[in-house]
């Protein structure tokens, strides 16, 4: 395997996460099913967004910051694992944390209670204020220079050229799992909702030569659409090639988004991806969360009973965590169990 000029790293996330087998899935969806439990990187300091913040965090601590700062709605896994990473690493944290009316917050439950927990400062904006989340970032990292202290902004989802090494380890890492198998037509599905778990893993198959073994990658989209993922990743990527001159130019094309299982829209779940998830949970003991994995696998089934092979002869879906984003929803899902 080609050796990749990984940046300074810190670790936070227990990795090598397991790629295992679900049997019982695999008959039920008639098409060899995989999952890399990215859900068990770690107990509270969990998912996806840690592989990332292990290069996010390295470069704030050589930047000398002191305060971290970034943003996400209320109930962001990507916040929640920042406030632990950062306290964790003894540096502050500030949230800038979406709701629909800042005069009257949400209740500390869910990844609220985790970001309370860890210290983290919450500031609530509205849905308006947050479409110019970049230009608030900005005036809050003034605001702490302005204090005596040094700030480190991270993006919405920790998605950048920087973030994006975390999913190019993953990629990494099931390059060597999938090398022990018998080589097969696959597809490696991730839940899409900021794109930077997308730009690794596509950076990072492309990198690791992955299509050459039969291995393609594909997002479903748990916001937004087809069009805006393709720009932003592919934004992501040319940042990339720009920052990390690898010879990596990754294409619109390249960029396979599974659009149309949005449903009710960001956040909002229907009965029916809550019923794929309780099943799931009920088969395998395998538990997702009902705004992105969830989505993403009810996406996955309803794609396969339309088309079987849809993902070729094996299905590697990515389980990128949020398992905290259930108790929020713990009031829709009581009718179904
Ligand atoms: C953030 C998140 C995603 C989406 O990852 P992006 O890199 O933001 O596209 C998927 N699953 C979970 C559980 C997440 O918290």
């Amino acid at each position: 395997m080609r050796d990749l000029p990984f940046p300074d790293r810190v670790p936070l996330a227990c990795t090598p996460t397991p790629l295992a087998y679900l049997a019982r899935t695999s008959a039920v969806l008639g098409v060899e099913t995989w999952i890399k439990r990215d859900d068990l990187t770690g107990s509270v300091l969990t998912g996806n967004k840690v592989r990332k913040l292990e290069f996010l965090m390295a470069e704030a601590l050589a930047l000398g910051a002191d305060t971290v700062l970034t943003c996400g709605g209320e109930q962001s896994n990507h916040c929640r694992a920042t406030a632990l990473a950062a306290t964790q690493l003894g540096l502050a944290s500030r949230l800038l944390l979406r709701t629909e009316d800042p005069a009257r917050p949400p209740p500390t439950g869910g990844n609220i209670l985790l970001d309370r927990l860890a210290g983290a400062e919450i500031r609530w904006i509205s849905r308006s204020e947050y479409a110019n989340r970049a230009a608030l970032l900005a005036a809050e990292a003034d605001a702490v220079r302005a204090a005596g202290r040094v700030p480190y902004v991270i993006p919405e989802g920790g998605s950048s050229a920087l973030g994006s090494w975390g999913y190019i380890a993953a990629a990494a890492e099931l390059a060597t799992d999938l090398a022990a198998l018998p080589p097969r037509p696959t597809t490696i599905v991730y839940a899409c909702g900021s794109g930077g778990t997308g730009a690794g893993l596509i950076l990072g198959a492309r990198l690791l030569d992955l299509a050459a073994r039969g291995v393609r990658v594909a997002g479903v989209n748990v916001c937004d659409d087809r069009a805006y993922f393709t720009r932003v990743i592919g934004q992501i990527c040319r940042d990339f090639a720009e920052r990390w001159p690898l010879g990596v130019q990754i294409a619109a094309e390249d960029i396979d988004i599974v659009d149309g299982w949005v449903g009710l829209g960001y956040a909002r779940s229907q009965p029916a991806e809550l019923e794929v998830l309780r099943d799931l949970a009920r088969r395998e003991a395998i538990v997702l969360d009902p705004v992105y994995t969830g989505k993403a696998f009810y996406g996955v089934t309803r794609e396969l009973a339309r088309d079987g092979r849809r993902f070729g002869e094996r299905l590697v879906f990515v389980h990128t965590g949020g398992v905290f984003g259930l108790f929020p929803a713990a009031a829709e899902l009581a009718p179904l169990l």
